[in-house]
């Protein structure tokens, strides 16, 4: 199936009791089966539990636009070209030959899950965007902020990351997008080395009325284009990390009186948030400053408005989430993973300032995290204090990051990883990973992906047995808080896999395999 198939009507039935289709809705009822594991004298009691949940999904999708904050970079730029290139069907000649626009890298639109067997045993495997209706790339409708006030077909050319040809035939739909709207500049959130760019900004220092400029830009677009629903993504440069200080950015009210007061610590990030949130929109951070300060998370839980992020993990990272736990799980130690990033866009100027820089080395260093705390015959458990409070970590592997920015490689970032492991008996393994893309192609695709589940899951209720009235989802960011974060990729993805599957009223694959085992 070709990634840019014209859509077509929702192409699966599920024929059960527990599935049933209206015009307007797909209603499932589903059975959250786990087990619940208790610890008496060292020995593990294990019981089977299951939970009866219904999940309505509203089957037509809505109108969305995708407003960028930073749609003048190299991502934006990037996404507005390559959506305009599938959309007018434009193809461009390279040194290889005739390209085709596309949705590769995008998990929706160039990825499968299988959705059962057919007669033969085979596996029949579908797009992961026909699983429930979702947006298509093409319908998204553009727009955004930027403090650079250059025109997105300028502004594409500036970013060097598309071929000639392909620039040079976008270049008159990418001027119709103009110019990105004003944004807010504070100049202490990003490097200094990018001033020279913030010549389109909101005028003044009132951080109220900035909040209330941005809801009325979102407002007047979202009108102005007939629009259901506004998700409003930062790829804007990664900040610097705010502090979170008590009385300022702790509560959703202190939060709220900040702003009002223009306390210097609220970053443009946290004001474009919780300017999505006030109108009931959503916001996605595809950079890895804490955006989400918990004043924020806990306005969008009050206004059940749907908030994502943080950072987009395409390359090295993503790579180590899968490589981490390959090892860990073959039983192999990591003992030390260095990783060495070299890049030479505007990104890797931002990231040049030490500030900014450690907002992305935060980001990238818990990734292995998970994967270590489940495997503590490898790894040991941290000791357990007075009150039965484990104190800090337990054993880790050593874990270093660092990016320099080299102007030459332009987009075209390199990642060297070095993965020192213990092997049986005190030997030892050394796997050298060397990497080199262009950092905008890979995450292009990511926010388009994350842009659309977004808008899904806006369309998404459940109610447990015996509750009355379906309710939204919960809606805050990264994991709700007291649960675990899933960094393992594989995982990330079942369980994408098993909720879509959810929704439809069937079982995620198990991959028990059961069929190569009977007779
Ligand atoms: P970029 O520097 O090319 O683009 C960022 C844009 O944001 C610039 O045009 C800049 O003028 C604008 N900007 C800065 N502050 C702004 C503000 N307050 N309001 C509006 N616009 C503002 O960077 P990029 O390569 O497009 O990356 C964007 C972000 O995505 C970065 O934070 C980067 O760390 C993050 N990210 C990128 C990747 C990837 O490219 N593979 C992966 C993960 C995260």
């Amino acid at each position: 199936i070709h990634p840019t198939s014209a859509r077509r009507p929702h192409a699966i039935q599920v024929q059960s009791d527990n599935t049933s289709y209206s015009d307007e809705y797909i209603t499932s009822k589903f059975f959250n089966r786990g087990s619940s594991v208790t610890v008496v004298d060292g020995q593990y009691l294990v019981k089977p539990v299951a939970q009866e949940i219904e999940f309505q999904t509203q089957r037509k999708v809505s109108k969305t636009g995708l407003m960028m904050i930073g749609m003048g970079g190299n991502n934006g730029s990037t996404l507005c070209a390559t959506i305009l290139a599938n959309r007018h069907n434009i193809s461009w000649h390279t040194k290889e030959g005739l390209q085709t626009p596309n949705y590769i890298g995008s998990l929706l639109r160039a990825s499968t899950f299988s959705i059962g067997a057919d007669a033969n045993g085979q596996d029949i495997h579908v797009p992961v965007s026909d699983m429930l209706p979702m947006v298509h790339p093409n319908d998204l409708v553009l727009g955004g902020w930027d403090i650079s006030g250059l025109t997105m077909d300028k502004a594409m050319s500036r970013s060097k990351v598309l071929d000639y040809d392909l620039q040079r035939q976008v270049a008159p739909h990418m001027a119709l997008l103009g110019k990105p709207l004003p944004s807010i500049y504070y100049p202490d959130f990003i490097a200094a080395n990018q001033e020279a760019r913030a010549d389109n900004l909101i005028p003044g220092n009132d951080k109220q009325a900035h909040l209330e400029h941005i809801r009325a830009d979102i407002r007047k677009f979202k009108q102005d284009n007939g629009l259901d629903r506004i998700v409003v993504f930062w790829t804007a440069n990664t900040e610097r990390y705010a502090d979170i200080i008590p009385g300022v950015n702790d509560t959703a009210d202190n939060l709220l009186n900040a702003i009002k007061g223009s306390h210097e610590e609220v970053s443009p990030s946290t004001l474009f948030a919780v300017a999505a949130i006030l109108e009931g929109e959503v916001f996605i951070n595809g950079a890895p400053q804490n955006t989400f300060v918990p004043g924020c998370v806990e306005l969008a839980e009050r206004h059940k408005a749907f908030i994502g992020g943080d950072d987009l993990k395409s390359g090295q990272t993503k790579l180590k989430s899968v490589l981490a736990e390959f090892l860990v799980n073959a039983g192999i130690k990591p003992l030390s993973i260095a990783s060495y990033n070299h890049l030479g866009n505007n990104d890797g100027h931002n990231l040049s300032s030490e500030r900014q820089f450690k907002s992305k080395e935060i980001s990238k260093s818990s990734v292995v995290d998970d994967m270590v705390n489940a495997n503590r015959l490898l790894y040991k458990a941290p000791e357990v204090g007075a009150k039965g409070v484990p104190v800090g970590k337990g054993e880790h592997p050593d874990h270093i990051v660092v990016i320099k920015y080299v102007p030459a490689v332009g987009d075209s970032k390199r990642a060297i990883d070095e993965y020192y492991s213990e092997i049986f008996c005190g030997g030892r393994s050394t796997i050298n990973i060397f990497n080199e893309c262009e950092d905008s192609l890979l995450a292009t695709p990511l926010i388009l992906d994350l842009s659309i589940l977004a808008e899904l899951l806006t369309r998404v209720q459940y109610r447990k047995a015996g509750e009355g009235e379906f309710a939204p989802l919960y809606s805050a960011p990264l994991v709700k808080p007291g649960t675990e974060v899933i960094n393992s990729l594989n995982r990330q993805r079942n369980a994408l896999e098993a909720f879509l599957k959810a929704c439809l009223g069937l079982e995620g694959s198990s991959d028990l395999l059961l069929s190569t085992r009977l007779w």
